[in-house]
This record gives C-alpha cells, sequence and structure tokens, in this order.
C-alpha cells in the first residue's frame, strides 16, 4: 500500500479523497492555486503546496507544476479526482512514466473512451447495445442526410471529443441537419480542437441511467448497480438516485452481466462508469466515463463499498477480492447537488458564505468544502456541496432530503437549494414518473409562474 498519496483536485472531491487516504493510514499532500490558498483540503492535508495562479490552466492543469510537487514531497500515486486531468490520458502516461501510480485506469483505456466514436464501436464488439445512429465519424452533410434518413428523425449531431454536454445540436427534421451539422462541428473545433463529428437518433422520452463498475489488474470486473441521472439541464445532472425507479433487479443483473462481460474482456482496470439512454425497455450505450463520477455516492450508500478506497486498493495491486454475489443492495439513495447558481436562470453566483450549517442525522451525508466565512471563487465549478440520503425506501428517502434541505443553511450566496426543493415536493417526481427532458420543462413552467 501507498505511504503518501498528492491528490490533484480541489473541493468536495479533494476532502472526499484525503477522507479515504486517512482511514487507510495514508498521508496526503494536497495542491492548490493561489485563489485556493484558504481551502479546507489544504487545510485538512498533511501537506500542502501552491501550483499557480487562480486560472486552472495554470494550476489544477499544469502538469509539470503537479509532478513537480509530488517529486518534491515524495508521493508516490496522484489521485486525479473528477474533472480537470482525470479523463487525460496524456497525463495519466506522463506521471507512469515519472515513475508514480496514476490512480485510474490505463491511459489507453482513457484515450479509447475519451473518443466517443472508439468507445461505441469498442463496446459494440463487446456486445454492449448502443443508440442506433452512424457508424463512426461522418465524412459529410451527405452521408449524415443519409444515415438520419435511415434511423429517422429527430437526429443529433455529436462531438466525438465531447464532453459537459457541449458539442451536441438536434435536428429535428431534415430541414434542420445542415445547420446542425454546422454548429456542432464549429462548437467542437472551439472547446476540443477536434471537429470529428457522429449521428445519433435523438432519443423523445429516456432516462440516463449509468453503471458503477470496478475492476482490478487480474480481470476481475464487478458491478455496483445503477444509477438514475435522468433529471438534468442542459445535459448537466442535478440530482442523482441509486437505485432508479424504472429498473427491476433483473434488469439490473442482466444489464450489469453484459457490461462486466465486456470489460473484463478489456482488461478494464480502476473505476468507470457506462452510461446508458434507457427507452422503451432498451438501453442504449451512448459514453463511458473512465473515472470516479461526481454522484459515486449515491452507489456508496445502497452497496456500502468506498468506491475511493477501492480506488486505492486497485491502483496498488491488490485483488477486489470479492465477486459479484457479495455485491448487495439495502434501500434508497437520493444526492442533491447544491450549485452556488441562481436557481431561476443557473447563472453562477460566486461570493462570501456568511453563514454556513450544514444537515446531519441518521442516513444524511453532507459532501462538501464550505464554511462560515469561505469565499466560492469565480474561477471553478459552481458546485459548492452535495446531500446525500439514504432510506430504506425512496419515499422515505424523499422525506429525509427535504429535512435535510430544510436544515441547510448556506447564506450570502445564492444556491439552487429551492428548485431542489420544488422538484422534491412534485408528484411526478415523487412517482418516479420523469425523463431527460423532464426538469428542462420543469424549470421553464416555474419561471412562467
Ligand atoms: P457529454 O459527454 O457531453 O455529457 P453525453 O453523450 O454523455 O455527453 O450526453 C449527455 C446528455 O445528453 C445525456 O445524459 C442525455 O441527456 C443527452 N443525450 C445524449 N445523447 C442523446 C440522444 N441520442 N438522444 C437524446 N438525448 C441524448
Amino acid at each position: 500500500m501507498f505511504s503518501k498519496i498528492l491528490i490533484a483536485n480541489r473541493g468536495e472531491i479533494a476532502l472526499r479523497i484525503l477522507r479515504a487516504c486517512r482511514e487507510l493510514g495514508i498521508k496526503t499532500v494536497a495542491v492548490h492555486s493561489t485563489a485556493d490558498q484558504d481551502a479546507m483540503h489544504v487545510r485538512l492535508a498533511d501537506e500542502a503546496v501552491c501550483i499557480g495562479p487562480a486560472s486552472s490552466r495554470d494550476s489544477y492543469l499544469n502538469v509539470a507544476a503537479i509532478l513537480s510537487a509530488a517529486t518534491i514531497t515524495g508521493a508516490e500515486a496522484i489521485h486525479p479526482g473528477y474533472g480537470f486531468l482525470s479523463e487525460n490520458a496524456d497525463f495519466a502516461e506522463t506521471v507512469e512514466s515519472h515513475g508514480l501510480v496514476f490512480i485510474g485506469p490505463t491511459a489507453q483505456h482513457i484515450r479509447m473512451m475519451g473518443d466517443k466514436i472508439t468507445a461505441k464501436t469498442t463496446m459494440q464488439a463487446l456486445g454492449v447495445p448502443l443508440v442506433p445512429g452512424s457508424d463512426g465519424e461522418l465524412a459529410s452533410i451527405e452521408e449524415a442526410r443519409k444515415v438520419a434518413a435511415k434511423v429517422g428523425y429527430p437526429v443529433l449531431i455529436k462531438a466525438a471529443a465531447g464532453g459537459g454536454g457541449r458539442g451536441m445540436k438536434v435536428a429535428p427534421t431534415e430541414a434542420d441537419l445542415e445547420e446542425a451539422w454546422n454548429v456542432a462541428r464549429t462548437e467542437a473545433r472551439a472547446a476540443f480542437g477536434n471537429d470529428a463529428v457522429y449521428l445519433e437518433k435523438y432519443m423523445d422520452k429516456p432516462r440516463h441511467i449509468e453503471l458503477q463498475i470496478l475492476g482490478d489488474n487480474y480481470n476481475n470486473v464487478v458491478h455496483f448497480g445503477e444509477r438514475d441521472c435522468s433529471l438534468q439541464r442542459r445535459h448537466q445532472k442535478l440530482l442523482e438516485e441509486a437505485g432508479s425507479p424504472a429498473i427491476s433487479a433483473e434488469q439490473r443483473d442482466e444489464i450489469g452481466k453484459t457490461v462486466t462481460e465486456a470489460l473484463s474482456k478489456m482488461g478494464y482496470r480502476n473505476a468507470g462508469t457506462l452510461e446508458f439512454l434507457y427507452q422503451d425497455g432498451q438501453f442504449c450505450f451512448i459514453e463511458m466515463n473512465t473515472r470516479l463520477q461526481v454522484e459515486h455516492p449515491v452507489t456508496e450508500m445502497v452497496s456500502d463499498v468506498d468506491l475511493v478506497r477501492e480506488q486505492i486498493r486497485i491502483a496498488a495491486g491488490e485483488k477486489l477480492g470479492y465477486t459479484q454475489k457479495d455485491v448487495t443492495f439495502s434501500g434508497h439513495s437520493i444526492e442533491c447537488r447544491i450549485n452556488a447558481e441562481d436557481p431561476n436562470d443557473f447563472s453562477p453566483c460566486p461570493g462570501t458564505v456568511t453563514v454556513y450549517h450544514p444537515p446531519g442525522g441518521l442516513g444524511v451525508r453532507v459532501d462538501s468544502a464550505l464554511y462560515t466565512g469561505y469565499r466560492v471563487p469565480p474561477y471553478y465549478d459552481s458546485m459548492i456541496a452535495k446531500v446525500i440520503v439514504h432510506a430504506p425506501t425512496r419515499a422515505e428517502a424523499i422525506a429525509r432530503m427535504q429535512r435535510a434541505l430544510d436544515e441547510f443553511v448556506v447564506e450570502g450566496i445564492k444556491t439552487v437549494i429551492p428548485l431542489h426543493r420544488r422538484i422534491l415536493e412534485n408528484p411526478e417526481f415523487q412517482k418516479g414518473d420523469y425523463t431527460i427532458h423532464w426538469l428542462e420543462n420543469f424549470s421553464a413552467q416555474l419561471q412562467e409562474v
């Protein structure tokens, strides 16, 4: 096992990783920008190294500075968290070529899944069902027209290098195709420096359902069930649940078997998530994330596994030590992402937190790096906390989340807590009756009132 790990991240996820290290008796090195010198992860780590100015490009994405920090402090491994360098294959490769361990999959698998076209063809060859669409990159608008006619409108033009909901454009009819093609390619070129695009059928009422997996270095792969992340705005998740109100235990077992067999054939190691759109009883793969996800706690709550601890154990060369049969689920878990945003238009609201009082009590977990007096900097992601609840049933989990959010005090900045309250009291949500389009319509209705 490692004796010291560098955490190449900030905010709640840096704390989450730090906590797992502490419990394993591993020393931690925090890295931070000048804007984050008073941040909680810096205060709690055993050592902290400043790696650059506020802009992420010069600090949290500064590979040379991060590697120097690891060398100076004698860290043996680097945990990238999510975002920043977590899905950067070159970073993973550089870390390993410096004799350090990257806590994550191989650079080859990160690269493979980072290109969504390669990800889809790889998964298809391994027997995982896909969203109908083009066989790969579209060479021309004429080809796009042909494929769209075959799969039927509406269709979606998506960037091969896409992420964070960018580089994606819907064409409701053939008349809209050329514009969607142009806009998606321009956006993809600007955001990712790569204008390769592909086409998918635009599904009208799917749920976003994803499977959490872990693999070790010895071809053992297990899954930890599904998360339902259908509540999204601008293709970004806001509230997640485990399990999905739409999936039976048999369906979970079936898709779980397909996925674990595929990843075992690939020789995939460490944590990963396969994302699917689910409609009319069919799972359709859209992409794989080769890292820990923001919403991993809901899985931890229902399966009683510490996913970060498992990531570290796997990276240290340990075997999983259990099989699929040993993974069991209990109760229901919900996570609300608390963003420093105006709940009406989702515009970011950084500033000083004048009062911070997190909720507690049975079955309530808060993953956050906030404290009273903390200044939420304007440079990074707007997510400032995650409230996670666990209860025997979904109805009890909803009641517990309502109670937790009522207790939660964050003053001085605007947050999306009021929006979460409205969602939780909505009868359709309470019935579990929602798709990926539900939240967008719901918040539009709220604004009309
Ligand atoms: P990104 O990597 O940018 O997050 P994804 O491919 O994961 O992109 O898609 C993000 C979200 O966009 C999905 O969760 C879903 O809400 C929506 N989406 C993606 N593909 C489709 C599709 N074929 N039909 C309908 N919605 C889609």
